[in-house]
């Protein structure tokens, strides 16, 4: 596994969830996996909740709408997607855009942590309250968006090894995008990532 480029583990990683037939339902329904794209080298990984149906379409994960927003924040704070790794808790899209179920963001758990043990990144976005729960499981996303927690991550394998990282807990962009005030909210949340990898840099150097 050690031999291996980061950008190898996450294709095994893809090829894992199929063969292991992760959630049944939703790969019947679904048009293909949407495992997560971008820099295996990133130092911020994005975490939304379930592909939509764009993303079901191309393969990719925020290519619709709520991507083309995202797009927009990003380059406000001088990042490209060449700069992050994105992905979703569920990896396949539910039906008709409903929520993911409990049972299916549990089945999927495993494999965003195997994701976020070989890019090991430091500052991990959550997108919407499915995604922030996951990690901050008393997460209040009206009360606590925009408010960097640092957690510790044991490795699945080793739980001895620890993975560090600062989660920011943002609103979805979907909920944001036609909703003026939580968009505003959510631009002015975003706008805190640049400090927060620097902080990272900063800690590195020492
Ligand atoms: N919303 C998400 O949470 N993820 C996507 O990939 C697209 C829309």
């Amino acid at each position: 596994m050690a031999d291996q480029t980061k950008q190898q583990q996450l294709d095994a990683i893809s090829a894992t969830i199929i063969a292991d037939k992760v959630t049944p339902e939703l790969t019947q329904s679904a048009t293909q996996l949407v495992f997560g794209t971008g820099n295996p080298d990133a130092a911020v990984v994005f975490v939304g909740e379930a592909p939509g149906k764009s993303e079901d379409l191309t393969g990719k994960p925020f290519v619709g709408a709520s991507g083309k927003f995202l797009d927009e924040m990003l380059a406000s704070v001088g990042l490209k997607r060449d700069d992050i790794y994105i992905t979703n808790i569920v990896k396949y899209r539910p039906p008709d855009n409903r929520d993911p179920l409990p049972a299916e963001k549990k089945a999927f758990l495993p494999y965003l942590q195997a994701q976020l043990e070989v890019i090991a990144p430091k500052v991990l976005v959550t997108l919407g309250r499915h995604s922030g729960n996951i990690f901050l499981p008393d997460l209040q996303i009206s009360r606590d968006h925009g408010q960097p927690k640092r957690i510790k991550l044991a490795f699945r394998d080793d739980p001895s090894r620890i993975l560090e990282v600062v989660i920011m807990p943002l609103y979805h962009p979907a909920a944001a995008l036609y909703n003026g005030g939580m968009r505003q909210t959510l631009i002015d949340d975003f706008s805190q990532i640049p400090e927060l990898l620097d902080s990272h840099n900063q800690d590195n150097d020492k």
